[in-house]
């Protein structure tokens, strides 16, 4: 799909395809795809079904959302938005939910490479994976101060990465060019606050700068239809088994 994303001032031409055949050479009968329950990762859900839907393969080639705890409403919002996805789309979108964090710094939003690097191992074979990833808008671009600590790499090998290189406006006009923006009120942002927003965090800030560059509507998020999205503290939603993947004591691999 071929696309030109993003308000007039940054604007950039966006194409995404699905290949027949992975990075190892084997046919991709599968797609898994990471999913936080946020803006990003929600947008590359949609486009991968997009793109399925428009190749003929929606049917054929079965997607799996794969989802970190995060102390931040993860297990809880990616739950909610891959099944209003799955109806958007009429298909089944398989979710391993509940993959054990090996990163300490929950709080922050980051999520260890060692249930990525488990899930690439396990489903290498026939799966061509994909996360929703992108790096810190440079200053002249970002209309607010707060910063991203941490920056991605070129090469990502155990995931595609397509919106590495796109802004927050960009990659929401996705939603628009998709006609998926009804999906926008299912995602969770805040990185600070699991219910509600604090408005001061990094993706808060990013949020409203989509929605003001794109000169559309603030959508807000709709609030839980449960009372404790933490599952006790747990951040382990109880409608999955969990965890997963065995927490390891270094995140070196
Ligand atoms: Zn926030």
């Amino acid at each position: 799909m071929d696309f030109v994303l993003g308000p007039e001032n940054l604007s950039v031409p966006f194409s995404f395809s699905i290949p027949t055949h992975n990075r190892l050479g084997n046919e991709i009968k599968r797609i898994g795809v990471w999913s936080s329950g946020g803006l990003d990762s929600t947008a590359l859900l949609c486009l991968i079904m997009s793109e399925l839907k428009s190749t003929g393969r929606l049917e054929t080639i079965p997607v799996t959302a794969f989802t970190i705890i995060k102390g931040e409403g993860s297990t809880y919002y990616s739950d909610r938005v891959v099944q209003k996805v799955s109806e958007h789309f009429g298909v089944p979108i398989a979710h391993t939910n509940n993959l054990a964090n090996n990163e300490p710094a929950y709080s922050a939003g980051r999520i260890g490479i060692v249930p990525i690097k488990h899930i690439y191992e396990d489903n290498k074979s026939d799966m061509d994976m994909y996360m929703g990833i992108n790096r810190m808008a440079p200053d002249d671009i970002r209309p607010f101060k707060q910063t991203l600590k941490f920056f991605y790499p070129d090469e990502q090998v155990l995931y595609k990465a397509p919106f590495l290189l796109l802004h927050k406006p960009q990659i929401f006009d996705l939603y628009y060019k998709l006609e998926c923006e009804d999906m926008i009120q299912w995602t969770h942002s805040c990185t600070v606050l699991a219910v509600g927003k604090c408005d001061e965090c990094y993706s808060c800030q990013e949020k409203v700068w989509a929605f003001n560059a794109l000169d559309k509507e603030y959508i807000d998020t709709v609030a839980p239809d449960m009372e404790d999205i933490s599952f006790g503290g747990t951040w382990v939603h109880p409608s999955y088994e969990a965890p997963l993947v065995t927490v390891l004591p270094t995140n070196k691999i």
